[in-house]
């Protein structure tokens, strides 16, 4: 089955061994090395990861043990397979190994077939998993990031805002007078009206690390890291013009004769103990305003009541 190349880090003291393996490996994968614990944990973490990890135990410093320990300690690395390769062949060294959540144990010295096979094997599944994953993350009728895709990414960012003292926006958005809309022109019609909506506001975010999930129903939800007060009600102003020149035809709807939607801002820097839930009622509260206000158009949440 063909997919895009994976990336398997290769982690020895000893350049011999890694240049070995590398080059049995080449040919199904991209190879990385690191020389001891330290880099293959920095490596482990950096984006893209790894897809695999070959991991030797013996290693001065930091063991492969703890190299492993680690990995499956950290929310952004425990998903990527450790395979160890290593001297130590007795059957309690093996055992500990595998309790510590790795998935294979190869020992030296290897046949080099037999690494290529289980190697390949075990990158086979994690491409297959990876494929799952991706699609529990899509919403099935936009193909935007769902539900639990942005609470994920919301958590993350909450966590770095915290440490890095930046300010994080959200900004829920509501479409206005949808059941009126699927009323006059049809459930279909409503779906294709959800996903040109959702695309919309995808294409207008601009930056990276930006996100826009479908919160459920007509409601999107838009995580803006690194993004002050000022900054977030420019890109809320852009959303809700984005979506009138879609120019999509509402006859059925009070104020406009397209589709609109209403939109909730806030923005925080949160402090320690602070929960990403208060980031979200305060929106649902600002949409809310905007509601009550005449739709399409911004609410703010109010002075005092944010967090500062
Ligand atoms: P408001 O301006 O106050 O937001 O009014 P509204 O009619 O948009 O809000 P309300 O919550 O009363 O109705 C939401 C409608 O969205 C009702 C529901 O049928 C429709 N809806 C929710 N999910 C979907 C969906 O997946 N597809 C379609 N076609 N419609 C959906
Ligand atoms: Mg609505
Ligand atoms: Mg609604």
């Amino acid at each position: 089955m063909e997919h895009p190349r994976q990336t398997v880090l290769i982690v020895d003291d000893s350049l011999f061994n890694i240049q070995i393996i590398a080059d049995i490996l080449k040919e199904d994968c991209a190879v990385v090395t690191a020389r001891n614990g330290v880099d293959a944990l920095r490596i482990a973490s950096s984006e893209p990861h790894p897809d695999l990890i070959l991991l030797d135990i013996l290693m001065p410093n930091m063991d492969g043990y703890e190299v492993c320990r680690r990995i499956k300690a950290k929310e952004e690395t425990k998903d990527i397979p450790i395979i160890y390769l290593t001297g130590m062949n007795n059957e309690q060294d093996e055992e500990y190994g595998l309790s510590l959540g790795a998935i294979d144990y190869i020992t030296k010295p290897f046949k080099p077939s037999i690494l290529k096979a289980r190697v390949k094997n075990h990158l086979q599944l994690k491409y297959f998993r990876d494929c799952l994953t991706k699609m529990g993350m899509a919403d099935g009728l936009t193909g935007i990031p769902n539900r639990r895709r942005f609470d994920e990414t919301m958590s993350v960012e909450w966590r770095r805002a915290t440490r890095s003292g930046q300010p994080l926006s959200l900004i829920m958005t509501d479409i206005d007078y949808f059941k009126n809309y699927n009323d006059t022109y049809g459930h279909l019609e409503g779906d294709e009206c959800l996903r040109k909506v959702a695309i919309k506001l995808c294409k207008t975010l601009k930056r990276p690390g930006d996100l826009v999930g479908r919160w459920g129903g007509e409601e999107f939800a838009c995580i803006l890291p690194e993004t002050d007060s000022i900054g977030a009600m420019i890109v809320a102003e852009q959303l809700r013009t984005g979506i009138i020149d879609l120019a999509i035809p509402h006859i059925s709807s009070p104020i406009a004769p397209v589709i609109t939607i209403s939109l909730g801002v806030t923005t925080i820097t949160p402090k320690p103990g602070q929960d990403p839930l208060e980031l979200i009622k305060r929106s649902d509260e600002a949409l809310y305003k905007a509601k009550r206000a005449g739709r399409n158009q911004i609410g703010l949440a109010s002075e005092e009541q944010s967090f500062s």
